[in-house]
């Protein structure tokens, strides 16, 4: 990444913390687990990172563990989408074969079953927790 695409985000995260900061959310002393930003909590009582968006609604260290691995591996699962629709466009343009583009399709999409697999296994081990807490 180039100077002046950092200084862009730079620029754009405090300018969505100002909007946060208007719209009456505070500020929080936890910090995002992929990026380290400060959270906010909106008056809805949502929180959530001004660079990523999303809602961590995590109490606990496991929790925010949690939602740092689910969140990576959504990540994952976009990169892996963005290869396939990259091979299948280098088929159609005859850039590569279809033998090789499908040996390379199985190692992403095993690796979106995989992330699957592991996000399932976090869900239903929380909703476990939730249960026993019941
Ligand atoms: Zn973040």
């Amino acid at each position: 990444m180039t100077n002046m695409a950092q200084e862009d985000e730079r620029n754009a995260a405090i300018r969505k913390m100002t909007e946060l900061l208007r719209a009456g959310a505070t500020m929080l002393a936890e910090t995002c687990p992929i990026c380290n930003a400060p959270l906010f909590r909106l008056p809805s009582g949502e929180v959530l990172c001004p660079i990523h968006g999303r809602v961590f609604i995590a109490k606990s260290e496991e929790e925010v563990a949690e939602a740092s691995v689910i969140s990576t591996l959504s990540e994952l699962e976009k990169t892996a989408c963005s290869a396939l629709i990259q091979l299948i466009n280098a088929v159609k343009r005859n850039e590569m074969g279809l033998d090789e583009a499908a040996r390379i399709a199985v190692y992403w999409l095993d690796a979106i079953e995989r992330a699957e697999r592991i996000k399932d296994m976090i869900r239903l081990r929380k909703a476990m927790g939730q249960e026993r807490k019941r």
